[in-house]
């Protein structure tokens, strides 16, 4: 059977994902297995189904589609794997390692082409000749210690890029971490982590621990061993260096050697939540079945960064999780970097299944304890006795609605004629504009929530449907977001 996961696409166009058990085997791109989407149309019983990119949002990066019952033909498919392993990395995991050790041997000189984003070796440099290209007195052995500032950001349009924590967040997590005494850090997309970790071990000051990277961007392969770097892609679960890889996590996840393990995740903010958290699903139950003493806990400790507005899907993941108030801060991000113009607050937050009031938040950065919430709290987020609970999510202090009986955003008004509250502007009433459940029309939930979700759509209620917007409100404050920091 098939678990049916619904998501919105960033289009709003009403297509969803369907995550399937293992029953059918979906096509691969360069990017591992694909996701299986349904573009439910108007009026239509049934969408129609079709394989496109776990990984890419944007047709431009990866084009691969498919309509589920197309039939492939074998010379496509050959064709296909063909033009998959065209595209991967131009070394394998094993020869960048090999590469790396030549490298940091080198007698004379040392050059990283910026062009191809490549440590070279001399039988190399004619080849890039024309190319821009670092020198051996950039390349110490302290910048090849930070390949997360020597090499480029990725700029991908759509999901992709990449954003680096600044220093201060980056020391904040690991601080707390090892104060929490975990010893192992999963980084899943988090190299500058990942990095840092090794840095502080560098340093011998602390208490050592082990990291193991998992992203999908393979030029990081060039710097670290097979067992601190696996090339992957955490929208399908994909290792691209085969079992060897996923023995590496399953190594890495195993307490065995007494050492506590947590998992911390940045991922794309563009990328679907689905997808991901059936992946950390994945990471969390390697863990699980590796763990040897009974009863205790049964949930891997994993902090998941993402921003706030996201914090209703998160949870219907993860209802175990808390949203934290931290914010966290970028280096590149040009919205969201804490700088000398004064600090924009970050939409960024933390989840986890931690207990939040082991996490510490620092008052010199604006935090305090709430003690009725058991929870470090922003200082901006005023506990409020009549819901019993902080409640500001954007670090903005949020005002009580009598009438509503909550709390609500600073900007919104309490609206009579729609008998709740929403932005002074907000289009009123049974306007096109106004949002309700895209499969029988109420206004009182989404069609995610939908009691009537697996029954068939009445063509009464269908035309009330097709007036109601397709893209989430998270999904649109992500694609605002996106469109105001380009
Ligand atoms: N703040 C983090 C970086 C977050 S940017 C830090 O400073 O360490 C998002 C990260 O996820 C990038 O490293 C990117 O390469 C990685 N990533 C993007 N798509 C991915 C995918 N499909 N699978 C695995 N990693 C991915
Ligand atoms: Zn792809
Ligand atoms: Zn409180
Ligand atoms: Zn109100
Ligand atoms: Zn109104």
């Amino acid at each position: 059977t098939n678990m049916q996961l619904k998501e919105s696409d960033e289009d709003g166009f009403g297509i969803e994902i369907v995550l399937q058990q293992g029953d059918r085997k979906a096509p691969s791109c360069v990017h591992g297995p694909t996701l299986l989407f349904e573009k439910v149309c108007k009026g239509e019983e049934k969408g129609r189904r079709f394989y496109a990119c776990s990984a890419c949002r944007d047709r431009k990066e990866c084009n691969f589609f498919q309509w589920e019952d197309d039939k492939v033909s074998e010379a496509r498919l050959l064709a296909r794997e063909e033009e998959n392993r065209s595209k991967m990395p131009p070394f394998t995991h094993q020869e960048y390692c090999s590469r790396f050790r030549k490298f940091l041997a080198l007698p004379l000189g040392r050059r990283f082409c910026q062009d191809c984003q490549l440590l070279l070796l001399p039988g190399e440099w004619e080849i890039h000749a024309s190319h821009k290209m670092s020198q051996a007195d950039d390349i110490t052995e302290a910048r090849l210690s930070r390949p997360s500032l020597m090499l480029k950001p990725l700029e991908n349009k759509k999901s992709n890029a990449q954003y680096l924590f600044a220093d201060r967040s980056c020391h904040f997590l690991l601080d707390t971490l090892a104060k929490l005494g975990y010893r192992k850090v999963l980084c899943v997309g988090t190299p500058r982590l990942h990095e840092l970790i090794k840095l502080r071990n560098q340093e011998g000051k602390s208490d050592p621990m082990k990291s193991l990277l998992l992203d999908i961007d393979f030029r990081y392969a060039q710097f670290y061993g097979t067992d601190e770097f696996c090339h992957y892609n955490m929208f399908n679960h994909h290792f691209f260096g085969g079992e060897a890889a996923s023995g590496v996590l399953r190594a890495f996840l195993d307490e065995e050697d007494g050492e506590k393990v947590i998992m911390v995740s940045d991922p794309p903010f563009g990328g679907l939540v689905k997808p991901l958290a059936h992946s950390f699903s994945q990471i969390s139950e390697t863990w699980r079945k590796l763990q040897t003493s009974e009863g205790g806990v049964v949930e891997m400790p994993i902090v998941w960064i993402f921003p706030y507005f996201f914090e209703p899907r998160i949870l219907e993941c993860f209802p175990s999780f808390t949203m934290l108030d931290y914010q966290v801060d970028y280096d590149n991000h040009p919205l969201y970097k804490h700088g000398k113009t004064g600090r924009k607050q970050s939409p960024v937050r933390l989840f986890t299944n931690l207990t939040p009031r082991d996490v510490v938040l620092p008052r010199e950065e604006g935090y305090r304890f709430c003690k009725v919430c058991a929870r470090y709290v922003w200082s901006g987020n005023k506990h409020c006795t009549k819901c019993n609970l902080c409640p500001s999510k954007d670090g903005r202090v949020w005002k009580h609605c009598s009438e509503c009986q909550k709390c609500v955003k600073p900007s919104w008004r309490h609206c009579q004629s729609c008998a709740r509250c929403a932005l002074p502007d907000h289009p009123c009433g049974n306007s096109p504009g106004l949002e309700g459940c895209f499969n029988c029309g109420s206004l009182k939930h989404k069609r995610r929530a939908c009691p009537l979700k697996d029954k068939r759509r009445t063509d009464n209620n269908r035309s009330k449907a097709m007036n109601s917007k397709r893209m989430s409100g998270a999904q649109r404050r992500a694609n605002k977001l996106k469109k105001t920091t380009e």
